[in-house]
């Protein structure tokens, strides 16, 4: 059986002029865990041109979705940009990847830090009700320049807490905290910012980060991954990954070439 499956677009919405997210079919026999990323892409010359995504839908849910950049001269993203409902996009059966709950040691609180396009593995890891059997309470923090960059938004904030299956858990463990660091709203200031300086914490009402206590993960741009990274291991926390469980993961949200 090939590893590239073909699926068809069902629903695309454009967040601003650098941001849309796209929902498509989803093959029954493809598998994965929540905060995994697959390969998905589209045809070019006959070729299929691929690029690392993650998954943003739950792995219970019947169509896959996914939250993606728009580069003007990115090989795969200046043609994705233009996705329209009934196309083919190539979805790979594999999927991987170190943000996943089995990637952490048990602990309190699950801190889940993400920029930009690094929110999208968090979209399934707060779907999960899994999550919340593990952990007593799980902040979700998105950092962006622009409040129309924080995609989700709603849906995060007053759809999940009404959601059927999850609602409750939602409800009584998820803290959605979004901050946008080039204009005025509710919480600013970059998330590194943020932890050093504990406002976080103290808007959160949470104890600062305690490795004995909690775990997180985190998906982002290179300067905020190696700056919060930093910020973890001199706190004493332990890298995880698929062999060892740790007590943060890390994942890129792209690579800068
Ligand atoms: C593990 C992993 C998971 C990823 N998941 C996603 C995802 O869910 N959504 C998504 O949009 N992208 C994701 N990416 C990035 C994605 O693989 C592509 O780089 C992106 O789609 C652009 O493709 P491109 O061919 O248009 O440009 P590329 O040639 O791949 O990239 C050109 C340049 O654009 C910038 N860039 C690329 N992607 C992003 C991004 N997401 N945010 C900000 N700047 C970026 C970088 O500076 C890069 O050098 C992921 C990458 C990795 C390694």
């Amino acid at each position: 059986m090939s590893s590239l499956h073909e699926e068809k677009v069902l629903d695309v919405r454009h967040w601003t002029d650098r941001l849309f997210s796209f929902r498509t079919t989803r093959d029954p026999s493809f598998r994965f865990r929540n905060g995994e990323f697959t390969m998905i892409g589209i045809k070019v010359n006959g070729k299929p041109l691929l690029r690392a995504y993650s998954l943003a839908s739950a792995n219970y849910e019947e169509q896959l979705e996914f939250l993606s950049i728009k580069v003007p001269e990115g090989p795969l993203t200046s043609q994705l940009q233009h996705l329209k409902v009934g196309d083919q996009v190539i979805v790979s059966r594999k999927a991987t990847g170190t943000l996943v709950v089995d990637n952490l040691h048990a602990g309190r609180n699950l801190y889940l830090l993400s920029t930009g396009t690094g929110l999208a593995p968090f979209l399934s890891v707060i779907k999960d009700p899994e999550t919340y059997d593990r952990f007593e309470k799980v902040v979700l923090v998105h950092g962006v320049r622009h409040v129309s960059e924080l995609a989700f938004k709603d849906s995060i904030a007053e759809d999940l807490p009404k959601d059927e299956l999850l609602g409750e858990l939602v409800s009584e463990k998820l803290i959605y905290y979004p901050t946008v660091t080039r204009e005025p709203f509710r919480n600013n200031g970059r998330i590194t910012a943020l932890m050093e300086s504990g406002k976080l914490y103290a808007d959160l009402g949470l104890a600062p980060l305690e490795a004995e206590h909690d775990r997180v993960m985190i998906c982002g741009g290179p300067h905020m991954l190696a700056d919060i990274k930093q910020h973890l291991l001199d706190r004493n926390f332990i890298e995880g990954n698929h062999g060892e469980p740790g007590q943060f993961v890390v994942e890129k949200a792209f690579v800068d070439k």
